[in-house]
């Protein structure tokens, strides 16, 4: 347990470090083992392949991918496989202690990573925080609203009806998120904002309908 939470901790101190890091120098990586350069590949070393730090700037760069709110989720998918079977702890039972503690920095970033980005609403957050443009943003109205309807739903008993609210909140949400993938296009961060709002509002709410099944 302490262990898994130091881990994070590293992985997360680093992972802001590095996106510090990335943003005001031009230093460059060197494999920890062999002072080899790193250049294309930031993960392993390509003279003596050791697996090194989390030297990426964002969970879009450890994939190899473009910092876009558009991904493809079948490719996110097979990058994730890709990765986890180079950097699981369990290829490296017979190394040393350090570079299994590195497999292990790699194996939460990459988690951390891929739970952030497959996620739609997660990785709208994610993007707006890189781009310092999340902010703390206020709609009453629609929060009058969402409240009256988590009341209805707490009264409903009938199944049929339950199941008709969830797949109108479940439209809600899909249109939602192709606003807030338009919003992203367009740089419009306020309204990725407002959208982002009002999508963890229905997801609270679609949660309550799920509930209310079981
Ligand atoms: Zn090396």
């Amino acid at each position: 347990m302490l262990k898994r939470f130091l881990t994070n901790y590293r992985v997360f101190f680093n992972s802001l470090y590095y996106y510090r890091l990335a943003g005001t120098t031009t230093s460059h990586n060197i494999c920890w083992k062999c002072a080899q350069n790193l250049t294309s590949n930031l993960t392993f070393c390509a003279k003596c392949q050791a697996i090194q730090p989390v030297y990426h700037e964002n969970f879009f760069s450890y994939f190899g991918i473009n910092k876009s709110f558009s991904l493809a989720e079948e490719d996110l998918k097979k990058r994730f496989r890709q990765l986890q079977s180079m950097v699981h702890p369990d290829k490296f039972g017979k190394s040393s202690p350090k570079e299994k503690e590195l497999s292990e920095s790699h194996s939460s970033f990459l988690n951390q990573a891929y739970k952030t980005l497959i996620d739609p609403r997660a990785r709208g957050h994610y993007i707006l925080k890189l781009e310092n443009k999340d902010k703390p943003i206020q709609d009453n109205e629609f929060a009058v609203e969402i409240m009256e309807l988590n009341e209805r739903i707490e009264e409903l008993e009938d199944v049929n009806e339950i199941k008709s609210s969830l797949s109108e909140v479940q439209d809600q949400i899909k249109s939602l998120t192709d606003a807030l993938e338009i919003s992203f296009q367009k740089n419009n961060y306020d309204e990725a904002n407002k959208c982002l709002l009002r999508l963890n509002f229905y997801e609270r709410t679609r949660k309550l309908l799920l509930k209310k099944l079981k």
